[in-house]
């Protein structure tokens, strides 16, 4: 499969990914699709007739979020993913003069990337094993650092959408409620423990009705692709207040996600097994087959002068608890999900330092600070830098990627 668009090695956007997206061009919003540098307004193509024999409601790529295209369900969305990846090779229906002339092609440099998805509900959930043992080993007994539940069900808690926002939105560093160490009573200011946490985040596909269960095994129906994500979290605001209800305003001031929805289809080449689960998890955890997927995953920190460091090299592939579990989880007592809703991973880190997923882990509680090429340390995120994320998979010469998930904290 060869496009006639030109596609620039090591893009995240060739041939065989075509996600979705909201990009804003002028006056103009609509849903897109992108190959290499160029973003395809969807709107703009489905007047060449490509997608007709899919029967698509009218102006369904003319508005501001794709929760009304990806309620059409797998049959059409998957439907307009293939006649585009057709339309687009060599030969292909768009592969003609009139149209690389028209407005369906436009430079990406041209337009704004939008936050594609009015998310309802955000859930998050802690389902990396290194991740909870490290967090479990410095904050409580080294011996028993995973808790009694976490190898049985997957950790989660609700959080909040209203503050999830698209890469290249600034985050303003919040103020909270802290316990300063040795102190007998709590201060108020700005956060001095600001962090990230490196998430894979999935986006519902289909509604259902309260009082129903999607089973692990039926999962995959109701996902309809991933994001990068970054759950911003306040350590200090976290460790003062978690007790005994959990995350509250250490981590709802902001997330920040990738504009481009990667579908399952686009990821199915880059299956692959997950850890092996013991002790065995109750029937409605079982599942069959590869639910984890093949995804790497780095995180960089770039000060103010543009100078950048990575500091995490990890793999979406070594969550013990897969999507699927994690759904079939999230609805087993009838919770219902809608399209739209937004389930992240939990911090996602591998089994060497290299490949943890937070400034805590990295750095272990500020006792390993990270050198910046400048010289200064971080053991935290500081004013003006910018935390930058990136998500691909490769195999066989395929390559499928997210694009960024850029955010810079201001004072
Ligand atoms: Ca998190």
């Amino acid at each position: 499969m060869k496009s006639f668009l030109y596609v620039p090695e090591g893009s995240d956007f060739t041939i065989h990914n075509l996600p979705f997206g909201i990009f804003k061009g002028g006056d103009r919003i609509a849903a897109c699709s992108r190959i290499g540098d160029v973003v395809i307004d969807l709107g703009m193509a489905v007047t060449t007739g490509i997608f007709d024999t899919l029967n698509l409601p009218q102006g369904i790529f003319e508005n501001r979020y794709l929760n009304p295209f990806i309620s059409l369900g797998k049959p059409q969305t998957g439907g307009v993913r293939l006649l585009l990846q057709s339309g687009l090779c060599e030969g292909g229906l768009l592969d003609n003069d009139i149209y690389r002339e028209s407005r369906i092609f436009l430079p990406a440099e041209d337009v704004e990337m939008l936050l594609p998805l009015e998310i309802g509900d955000y859930t998050d959930f802690y389902s990396s094993r290194e991740h909870a043992t490290n967090v479990g080993i410095m904050f409580r007994d080294p011996a028993n650092a995973l808790l009694p539940n976490w190898l049985h069900l997957p950790v989660g808690y609700h959080g909040r959408a209203s503050s999830i926002v698209v890469s290249g939105t600034d985050i303003k560093r919040p103020s909270g409620q802290t316990m300063p160490e040795g102190a007998d009573k709590p201060v108020f200011g700005p956060t001095r423990q600001l962090d990230f946490e490196l998430e894979m985040a999935f986006v519902i596909g289909r509604n259902t009705h309260m009082g129903s269960s999607i089973s692990a095994h039926d999962a995959e129906h109701y996902i309809f692709g991933c994001m990068l994500f970054n759950d911003w979290s306040a350590r200090d605001i976290q460790k003062w207040e978690y007790v005994p209800l959990g995350p509250f305003l250490a981590k709802n001031f902001a997330s920040t996600v990738s504009p481009w929805i990667v579908t399952l289809e686009a990821l199915e080449p880059f299956r692959v097994p997950g850890p092996v689960q013991e002790p065995a998890v109750l029937p409605y955890l079982e599942y069959e087959g590869n639910k984890n997927y093949d995804i790497h995953l780095t995180v960089e920190i770039e000060n103010e002068a543009g100078l950048s460091k990575t500091v995490s090299n990890s793999n979406f592939k070594y969550m013990y608890w897969n999507m699927c579990q994690q759904l079939a989880h999230h609805t087993v007592n009838g919770c219902n999900v809608r399209v739209g809703d937004l389930m992240a991973s939990g911090t996602i880190s591998g089994p060497e330092s290299g490949s943890y997923g937070s400034m805590l882990e990295i750095c272990w509680k500020g006792t390993r600070p990270v050198v910046m090429p400048d010289g200064s340390e971080r053991r935290f995120i500081l004013d003006g830098d910018t935390v930058r994320m990136r998500g691909w998979c490769e195999k066989d010469g395929i390559r499928v990627g997210f694009g960024p998930c850029d955010g810079k904290i201001l004072p």
